[in-house]
């Protein structure tokens, strides 16, 4: 049985965060991502951007240049979803079978894509967009696509109808509350990109509910809505939220809450006055579960860490929010490349029609000079 330090389930943004800053702040532990997908690691933001207009291929949306993670020090598992946690006896289970043991393990597993538990949910053409395969199943279907229904007015959504009035897709938004990024934004961002939205030919109905996804041999025709309003469409997007990928932590602490249970030493114990210096676990396999050495200090980062997908591409950043409390997208930062401001991507929000946005726009962006 392959043992390590730590184990990351989920290669995703926190996962991959997680395994590059464990290295940056001098952790020499191993390390092993282990990741449902059988792709390298990649950015889920331009799936419903650059990738879906087709700007961009799947090398240009990698966290790391391809190939990158076989000259890392972080082993990545591809195609290992991770399907059983025994916390007691510190192992995981892989869809394929094999068990791995850990000292510490990091649940990134995120989420799926929320369904609508409606009839017919599961007709071709109803997708999410929440991963690359629901991107590519997308992509392959935009060119023949008339008529698209979008449930839920949110940032996919939102997203979603721009791309598809790029291409003369007749759209509607159907959303359940009575404006447009209700849960995240302010009335007054949700009544501009609704005038956005609008002028850019998409129909927007609020506080809509719908009842049925109809089809004819398997394919979806039309959504009919709970007032027995019906809209044709040949292609539907349910962008309604995610649901946590919690299950195999779910019955691990069912089961394992045990005195006898091991605890793996502090990655960086609390009593050192720097998380940069003080001794740490070695990369020692767990199974042994002892033993200590220096970390590494910021100043002798390893050399594979230093090229973050942020510090490769530039300052490039996915802006969320309007507010001040609005996030950029973490995927595009790192130490040495601080965020982009709220306020440049707030004006940048003013101008574009989709609400989410890079801070190059933000910089060519007239209404931010
Ligand atoms: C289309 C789209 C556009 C977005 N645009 C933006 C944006 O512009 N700005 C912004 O701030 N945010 C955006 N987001 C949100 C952002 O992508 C998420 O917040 C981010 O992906 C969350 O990262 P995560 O690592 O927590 O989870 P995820 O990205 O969901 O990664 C989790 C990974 O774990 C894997 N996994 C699941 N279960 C297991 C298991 N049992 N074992 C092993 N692996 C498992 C999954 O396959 C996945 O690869 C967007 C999201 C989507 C879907």
């Amino acid at each position: 049985m392959n043992n390590y330090n730590v184990v990351i389930a989920g290669a995703g943004q926190a996962g991959v965060q997680t395994a590059i800053s464990l290295h940056q702040a001098g952790y020499t532990g191993s390390i092993a991502l282990l990741s449902a997908e059988d792709t390298e690691p990649y950015e889920r933001p331009p799936l419903s951007k650059s990738y879906l207009a087709g700007d961009d291929d799947l090398n240009a949306i990698l966290f790391r240049t391809p190939g990158y993670w076989d000259e890392s020090p972080v082993t990545l598992r591809t195609a290992a979803r991770v399907v059983a946690v025994d916390a007691e006896a510190h192992t995981v289970t892989t869809s394929q079978g094999e068990a791995i043991g850990y000292g510490y393990l990091v649940w990134a597993a995120g989420g799926v894509a929320r369904t609508l538990p409606v009839p017919g949910h599961d007709l071709r053409g109803v997708l999410s967009i929440r991963d690359l395969q629901d991107a590519n199943e997308l992509r392959s279907i935009l060119g023949t696509a008339q008529r698209a229904v979008i449930i839920g007015g949110g940032y996919v959504g939102l997203e979603a109808a721009a791309a598809f009035r790029g291409r003369g897709i007749a759209t509607t938004i159907i959303e359940a509350q009575d404006r447009l990024l209700a849960r995240t934004t302010s009335p007054v961002i949700s009544d501009f990109f609704a005038q956005v939205h609008r002028a850019n030919g998409v129909d927007i109905i609020l506080n809509g509910g719908v009842s049925e996804i109809l089809g004819n041999h398997g394919h979806v025709t039309a959504v009919r809505l709970a007032d027995r309003t019906q809209l044709e469409a040949d292609l539907v997007i349910v962008g309604i939220g995610l649901v946590p990928n919690v299950d195999p932590i779910a019955g691990a602490t069912s089961t394992t809450a045990s005195s006898s249970t091991p605890t793996a030493e502090p990655i960086f114990p609390a009593s050192s006055p720097s998380a940069m210096s003080p001794a740490t676990r070695t990369s020692t396999p767990t199974g042994s579960r002892s033993g200590s050495s220096r970390c590494r200090t910021r100043s002798s980062r390893p050399s594979w860490s230093r090229t973050t997908s942020a510090e490769r591409r530039g300052p490039t950043k996915w802006c969320r929010g309007s507010g001040p409390t609005s996030t950029t997208h973490a995927s595009r930062q790192s130490a040495s490349s601080p965020a982009t401001t709220s306020s440049s991507c707030e004006g940048t929000l003013r101008s574009l029609a989709s609400p989410w946005c890079t801070s190059e726009q933000a910089r060519s962006s007239p209404s931010t000079a």
